[in-house]
């Protein structure tokens, strides 16, 4: 990688791992779940997770606005003094003058809802009920500009160096990419560098295999299903929670990444959820669209607006993927 966006990506790869770190720690001694109007569970490990990364983007780059999934509203609330004490202790543990003041302000520096021309996006903890399973979870941070991510740092703290593997080498990986000079993998915890990564060489789609969100509300496991039997691919799929599936595409594990809406539902995309995670493929050189083969377009706020669902490739079977996929919705 040469030296563009040299303090962004240094900032935002040291912060997404310092969260990444609180969170396994709040795992380590989980207990309650806060419940959003949504019904989301929201952890202390979100709040804490959001409130490390703001202040780092804070401390750097004050103009930047952040457009973040949380803010302290929850927090705030006198019945959560619980919830507040252990963020608080946890925020603690990585800037010791921590206190409840501190903390709101940072979780809503990521309260930015508009679209600028330079901005951050973040989702503190996505995969949240992989995260409350003891699945799969991400960090997820990228600075986007004039609507393109440019630079994009993602953790998985419990993704393994090899998927396939019966023990995996390592768990917990972290990945940096900016855009047109690739991206880089890193384990957690060993003190080894980020070496490059790239999507798989596979041409052949029935030789693949695709992952897709284990949930099944957030991706119609049915239609996946026969996109896949149209392009003969016997592989089962990989369900996993998280951005970590984009991961799995920027590092060769798997060719495609399937979200595609459920037939009669209407969910619009948010940012948080694709930014960092779609510009880790496209730098490791796959390619991401929606469903009908149109790019992400980030220029609408919080929201894919213009967007519906993702399907993310090694790029040489991408073309092949929608035909299929339009085929199946025909
Ligand atoms: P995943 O772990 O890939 O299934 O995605 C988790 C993310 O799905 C969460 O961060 C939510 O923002 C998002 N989400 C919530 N409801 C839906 C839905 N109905 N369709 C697609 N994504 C959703
Ligand atoms: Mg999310």
């Amino acid at each position: 990688m040469s030296t563009s966006y040299e303090r962004e990506r240094t900032v935002a790869f040291e912060a997404v791992q310092a969260a990444a770190e609180l969170c396994e720690s709040v795992r380590e001694s989980m207990g309650e779940v806060l419940r959003k109007d949504d019904r989301t569970p929201v952890t202390v490990a979100d709040f804490g997770s959001q409130a490390l990364i703001c202040r780092a983007l804070l401390a750097a780059f004050p103009e930047d606005p952040v457009i973040a999934e949380e803010d302290s509203t929850a927090l705030r609330n006198p019945d959560n003094a619980e919830v507040r004490k252990r963020v608080v202790e946890h925020v603690k543990a990585h800037h010791e003058n921590a206190g409840p003041e501190g903390v709101y302000t940072w979780i809503d520096h990521g309260t930015a809802r508009t679209y600028s021309d330079r901005f951050w996006t973040l989702d503190p903890i996505d995969g949240t009920k992989g995260f409350v399973r003891g699945d799969q979870y991400a960090i997820a941070l990228a600075l986007i500009e004039e609507g393109t991510p440019q630079v994009a740092a993602l953790c998985c703290p419990r993704l393994p160096s090899d998927l396939d593997a019966e023990t995996p080498a390592s768990r917990g990986q972290a990945f940096l990419a900016v855009r047109g000079e690739g991206s880089l993998r890193r384990p957690l915890r060993d003190g080894a560098e980020p070496e490059p990564i790239h999507t798989s060489d596979t041409e052949t789609p029935s030789t693949g295999r695709f992952t897709e969100s284990f949930v099944g509300s957030h991706s119609s496991h049915d239609l996946a299903a026969e996109v896949g039997e149209r392009l003969g691919i016997t592989a089962d799929p990989l369900r996993i929670d998280s951005q970590a599936k984009y991961a799995i595409v920027a590092s060769g594990e798997a060719e495609i990444y399937l979200r595609l809406p459920r037939p009669g539902t209407d969910y619009t995309e948010r940012i948080w959820d694709h930014a960092a995670g779609a510009l880790v493929v496209e730098a490791a050189g796959g390619t991401v669209t929606d469903i009908h083969g149109t790019p992400l377009t980030f220029t609408h706020g919080p929201l894919l607006k213009s967007n519906t669902g993702v399907v993310a490739t090694n790029g040489l079977v991408h073309e092949d993927v929608l035909d299929a996929l339009a085929a199946a919705m025909a």
